[in-house]
């Protein structure tokens, strides 16, 4: 069941009409579902409730610190890949020991931070980050745990800009280079070796690319502690994809997943460490926006609305689909119009779709663009000085604005004319 449904007419999020926060917070505005994202963790947190397991989320999918808290509340952990989402996770109750570090340039001052704070795990994916991580740990008399990122060499994810477990990418240990990186770990002073990690791309539809992963590692993980390390942990990274509404073949159930790593792992003997983060928040958020132009165009339709490219980046970044439908519920009279619904940024890719078939709609029309939680939010920029837009989280009948919109005082303060201008 999806929390944000039609209800006498009009769509809800969870007991909240959508209508509602487009009145009171204005357009456009991400909104979430506390009972999405619980319903979602616990989902997936269930599938390995009977073996050792930490599911860290991963941050960069949607990272406000009230969506961290909700599942901060749920036990869950967090991976992150800078100090700035270190300090988001921290300062939303998910403790230290359960946040993992990922990322291919963490710098000493991100270092020193997490070792400050005592995370659980660096997932380091090089000799010269390893060298640097060794030196900073030794300098803060302190010993640092890491599990290499290994680069397994498997082709996977929706789309080239999500794939990254193959030798080409940029991230991990080369395959062939992984048990030279372990050797020279456990030789250095400051550094303990306590796992493996891979994560090999997101929007993952299939089962196959993870088994064939999970495999070779596994081969790993053996090989590795014939030579003496002690391998306590496997992080798979995270990847598994959601329905964003098309028609393309649905991803595995979280449970179907589940039940092929528990097999293929059983008997290695390691905790499994999940890096879930579109799988979680994807589909427990909204962008809510309005018509501002039904334009006829030469040839098409356009439906110009108030979100753009900078509120939601998919759609230009990786030709992504989403589900659109009015806040309205169409009438059993209504017209199918096709249109290309666009935004207002001076650029042809502020594009969500092109000739959607949707029901008419005019100017002041609310226009829900489904499966936004993920890498929607967290990737927003301000492009064409259009302030960042709000986010609201939704529980139950109640709502709050978790994020402000901010003014474009608010953003032209942080800029300065210098002194040989004035
Ligand atoms: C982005 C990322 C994830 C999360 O990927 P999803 O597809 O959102 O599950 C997990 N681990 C790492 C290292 C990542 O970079």
């Amino acid at each position: 069941m999806r929390h944000f449904d039609f209800n006498a007419g009009e769509m809800h999020a969870e007991g909240v009409p959508l209508r509602q926060i487009a009145e009171e917070v204005g357009t456009p505005v991400y909104v979430y579902s506390t009972a999405t994202l619980e319903r979602h963790y616990k989902v997936f947190a269930d599938s390995f409730k009977d073996v050792p397991a930490l599911v860290a989320y991963s941050v960069k999918a949607n990272s406000n610190i009230a969506v961290l808290a909700t599942l901060a509340k749920l036990g869950c952990g967090a991976d992150v890949v800078s100090g700035g989402e270190l300090s988001r996770a921290l300062m939303a109750g998910i403790p230290a020991d359960k946040i993992v570090f990922s990322g291919v340039g963490k710098t000493p001052d991100e270092m020193r931070l997490a070792l400050d704070a005592g995370i659980r795990v660096f997932n380091v994916e090089s000799r010269p980050e390893l060298e640097t991580l060794n030196q900073t740990a030794a300098d803060m008399g302190k010993i640092a745990n890491i599990a290499f990122r290994v680069n397994p060499n498997v082709t996977a994810g929706g789309h080239d800009k999500i794939s990254t477990g193959k030798a080409e990418n940029k991230f991990g240990v080369a395959w062939k280079d992984t048990e030279k990186a372990f050797a020279l770990a456990a030789s250095l002073p400051a550094i303990k070796v306590v796992g493996v990690d891979v994560h090999i791309g997101s929007q993952i539809d299939d089962l196959a690319p993870f088994k064939a992963t999970i495999q070779k590692v596994s081969g790993l993980v053996t090989r590795l502690r014939a030579s003496g390390h002690d391998i306590q942990s496997f992080d798979i990274g995270g990847g598994l994809g959601i329905p964003y509404g098309d028609n393309r073949k649905a991803p595995p159930l979280p449970s179907v997943y589940g039940a092929m790593v528990k097999d293929l792992t059983r008997d290695l003997g390691v905790e499994m460490i999940f890096e879930p983060g579109r799988m979680i928040a994807g589909n427990a958020g909204v962008l809510l926006s309005k018509v501002i132009y039904a334009k006829e165009g030469a040839d098409r339709n356009f439906l110009i609305i108030d979100a753009a490219m900078n509120d939601l980046l998919r759609p230009a970044l990786y030709d992504a689909y989403h589900d659109m439908e009015p806040v309205k519920a169409p009438g059993s009279d209504f017209e199918e119009t096709l249109y290309d619904v666009v935004g207002p940024i001076c650029e042809t890719g502020d594009t969500f779709t092109k000739n959607r078939s949707l029901p008419a709609m005019k100017a002041d029309d609310l226009l829900v663009i489904h499966s936004a939680g993920a890498y929607g939010a967290s990737q927003a920029s301000q492009y064409n000085t259009r302030p960042l837009i709000p986010e609201v989280l939704v529980n139950g009948d109640e709502y709050q604005i978790i994020r402000e919109r901010p003014t474009v005082e608010d953003i032209l303060k942080t800029e300065k004319i210098p002194h040989w201008l004035r």
